[in-house]
């Protein structure tokens, strides 16, 4: 019990929030054509947007911060990322970048020729944009589990080994540019990938002389659920666990904006010597020199003091149990969660949330409006939006789960908070079943659609989303 309740901070600073009066709230939504990325930050009272940059800082951070160096060439704040990474990850070549996108940018630029494919667990969006911006291609060979809200898999987020080696052998090992693993897999609901699962995509690699990539924005909370699920790792450190892990990649990009706890970073990092040659001039272009690549020396200094942070057991514990937490009290609610919780977030399955809802309405999205309307709680949509429309086909993709994301930013929020939360899902679960229409698009954007699209009410008679 008493370990359940260890929190291994308290606070040394404080930021004021607030919430918009409720019709005040119906009309923001409406204003912005209930896109959640329209919504001003200060009209949000808890914002679950994302967790991207939204973590925050410690004082050892915010005093690397203060001792940062600004050099434009060979800066000392790059030296303590390098070190860090080496520490962590054991790797030499770091490319730092601004963030995590464009890491995916300089890397696909370089490594797709026209026509090549990437194979990999469900594919970020920007990671899946930038791909196809290289006119590249991706394969997702996530297991078929992951396709399952209610199974308890406990690695929901392994490739399907027999599922990579057919599509390798289909589009011939020469059309691969690479096999790209997500750690954990954002798009597959925060769910993390097993250490066995990595060795044996390892070995599929090295039989047909491919490169293993990770995107490893959540690398450190990755290794947390290895450490508490897989029983061979069981008495292994994090840090420990993060090397083994990356030992068997050829590098990986990383959004620093994550795990490291930074409001911007990224980072691109090599194994081979004349790949991390080939991308240099890409940085330089792109980014900015090599020893600071987009980023601040401050943000450098506070990167690399947050990796290692990050690999602290009891902070991943703390962290990670708030997430556990949250889906609890959804789930003893009877509210149809993606389990097992993931990482950083908790998914609520939108199609069995609206169960009235047909799926071509946004029922996901509908439940992110709603929850801005009942509790200023910002969420986003991962579900039929996002999934936007098939490159070659232009048809709608139909994802294999219409989901709300509430995201949980890294030491940001209290157990009240949380409390908060689930006692605004249930009120509006309540009603849910009678609710029979949902949403249409206003304006789609073409490419990333869900960052700009706007939609309306197919019942515009309503006066509440959810009552
Ligand atoms: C956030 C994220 C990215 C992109 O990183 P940015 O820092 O937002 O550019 C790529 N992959 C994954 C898995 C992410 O979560």
């Amino acid at each position: 019990m008493k370990e359940q309740w260890f929190v291994p901070y308290r606070y040394k600073m404080v930021e004021k929030i607030s919430i918009p009066p409720k019709n005040e709230r119906l009309s923001i939504l409406k204003q912005g054509g209930f896109n959640m990325f329209s919504i001003p930050s200060e009209k949000v009272y808890i914002d679950l947007l994302t967790d991207s940059g939204t973590g925050t800082m410690s004082d050892k951070q915010w005093s690397a911060i203060v001792s940062a160096d600004e050099s434009y060439a060979g800066s000392r704040s790059f030296f303590d990322i390098k070190k860090a990474v080496k520490e962590i990850m054991g790797f030499e070549h770091v490319l730092p970048v601004h963030q995590g996108r464009a890491a995916e940018k300089v890397l696909n630029s370089v490594l797709i020729k026209e026509g090549m494919f990437v194979p990999g667990n469900t594919h970020f969006d920007t990671t899946k944009a930038h791909i196809e911006n290289a006119k590249g291609r991706c394969i997702d060979v996530t297991i078929s589990e992951s396709e399952n809200s209610t199974s308890d898999y406990p690695f929901k987020g392994d490739l399907d080994i027999y599922k990579l080696e057919e599509e390798i052998k289909k589009v011939t090992p020469e059309k691969v540019a690479y096999i790209l693993i997500t750690v954990t897999c954002n798009s597959g609901g925060g769910q993390p990938v097993s250490m066995q699962n990595i060795k044996d995509v390892h070995k599929i690699a090295r039989k047909y002389s491919l490169k293993l990539f990770f995107d490893a924005a959540r690398f450190a909370e990755n290794c947390y659920f290895i450490k508490t699920r897989e029983i061979a790792y069981n008495n292994r450190t994090i840090r420990e666990i993060s090397n083994e892990m990356f030992s068997y990649s050829d590098g990986f990009t990383m959004s620093s904006k994550k795990d490291a706890i930074v409001p911007m970073g990224g980072l691109l990092v090599l194994r081979d010597v004349d790949i991390f040659d080939a991308l240099k001039p890409f940085v330089i272009l792109n980014e900015g020199y090599l020893t600071y690549g987009g980023m601040s020396g401050m943000t450098m200094a506070a990167l690399a003091q947050g990796l290692y942070e990050s690999t602290e057991f009891d902070y991943l514990h703390y962290r990670i149990g708030q997430v556990k937490m949250l889906g609890e009290l959804l789930k003893e609610a009877s509210i149809p969660i993606v389990t097992p919780i993931g990482g950083h977030a908790v998914f609520i399955d939108g199609r069995r949330f609206f169960p009235n809802i047909s799926e071509e309405q946004f029922p996901a999205q509908y439940l992110c409006a709603s929850l801005y309307e009942a509790g200023g709680i910002r969420t986003v949509e991962v579900g039929a939006n996002l999934a936007d429309r098939d490159p070659d086909t232009g048809e709608n993709i139909r994802p294999k789960l219409d989901l709300c994301r509430l995201a949980i930013p890294r030491r940001s929020y209290s157990y009240e908070h949380m409390m908060y939360i689930a006692e605004t899902v249930k009120e509006i679960y309540k009603n849910s079943k009678s609710i029979t229409s949902g949403f249409q698009f206003d304006f789609e954007s073409k490419g990333i659609r869900h960052f700009s699209s706007t939609f309306k009410l197919i019942n515009s008679k309503r006066e509440s989303l959810f009552e």
